[in-house]
């Protein structure tokens, strides 16, 4: 397999990805979203989650969410915080001097009320918060976003900006642990049937410092997250590109999510990752879409 720099440049050549000279910061050609697009649909009509709440918010969340979501205990370099202008005259013409000057502009920039999503699942936990208990049959959510994690590499699989499609479940700890791992075989029935590679195995998130090698094995040990995997940059590290996670009662405790009985809730979530199951696609299968195996263009295209 080639090297990860040079899978980029592949893409970049073929117009699929578009460089911004920001590493993780791409643009993406019809051909790449109509890729997308399949996914998507697939997902949809496959995934077998008829009577799920759909669900979408923007890219941007309270600033309040990520503070009370825990998130900046975890993962402090990987999220992203809005800046914006709020100065009188004198503060622009001192930006604009700044900037004529070549200097650092971005000190006149203060925070504003929001932040990044990081994950698609975020904003769910507390718009559950605010409709009071969870029925004992519990609830599963659609949900979809744009989503910022402040990771820039070379390896076109591990952007910056890139979307995620999740199902979020809430309910009775025995149904939420059911939801998680009957999503890890049907995950790879789904992905394995597009002609990819796949493999699960057992994963941590890659929590912040010290402390956070100790919560990675934690999270290890008791086998919260699982990943499937398809080489997508090479053989030896292959990519996550579905993740099956159950949070016991993390969330639940954080948002006083409770169950009709008044007991903590438990939350799970699996999440697809679009533009990394696009790129393996294009990894295996050719960056000629028209030239795919007639199984995979019918399984993403029924027309
Ligand atoms: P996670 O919340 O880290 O488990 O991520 C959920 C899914 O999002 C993963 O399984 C990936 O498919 C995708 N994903 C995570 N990080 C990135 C990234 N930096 N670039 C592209 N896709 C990502
Ligand atoms: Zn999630």
């Amino acid at each position: 397999m080639p090297t990860e720099n040079s899978f980029r440049d592949t893409l970049f050549d073929a117009g699929l990805l578009i460089a911004s000279g920001v590493d993780g910061i791409y643009g993406r050609s019809g051909e790449f979203e109509s890729v997308v697009d399949g996914i998507d649909g697939l997902i949809s009509r496959d995934g077998g989650m008829p009577g799920a709440e759909v669900v979408r918010f923007p890219p941007a969340m309270p600033r309040s969410v990520m503070e009370t979501s825990g998130y900046l205990k975890g993962f402090p370099h990987l999220a992203g915080t809005v800046h914006c202008f709020c100065g009188d005259d004198r503060a622009h013409k001192k930006l604009l001097q700044c900037l004529e000057a070549g200097e650092d502009w971005t000190a006149q920039q203060q925070s504003v009320d929001l932040a990044l999503t990081p994950a698609a699942c975020y904003p769910v936990y507390p718009m559950m918060a605010l409709r009071g208990p969870v029925s004992a049959a519990g609830h599963i959510v659609d949900v979809s976003s744009y989503c910022f994690r402040h990771e820039p590499s070379v390896e076109p699989t591990r952007m910056q900006m890139f979307r995620m499609r999740e199902f979020v479940c809430i309910g009775a700890p025995a149904s939420v642990l059911a939801f998680r791992d009957m999503w890890s075989e049907r995950g790879r029935v789904l992905i394995g049937a597009l002609g990819l590679p796949v493999a699960i195995d057992v994963a941590n998130d890659p929590f912040f410092g010290r402390g956070g090698k100790i919560m990675a094995e934690s999270q290890r040990d008791q086998a919260l997250k699982y990943e499937l995997l398809v080489p997508v940059n090479s053989t030896e590290s292959p990519t996550a590109c579905l993740s099956f996670n159950y949070h016991m009662d993390h969330f639940s405790e954080i948002w006083d999510l409770r169950m009709e009985d008044g007991s903590l809730a438990h939350t799970a979530c699996v999440g697809f990752g679009f533009e990394r199951l696009t790129l393996a696609l294009f990894r295996h299968h050719g960056l000629d879409r028209s030239a795919w195996p007639q199984h995979v263009k019918t399984a993403l295209w029924p027309s």
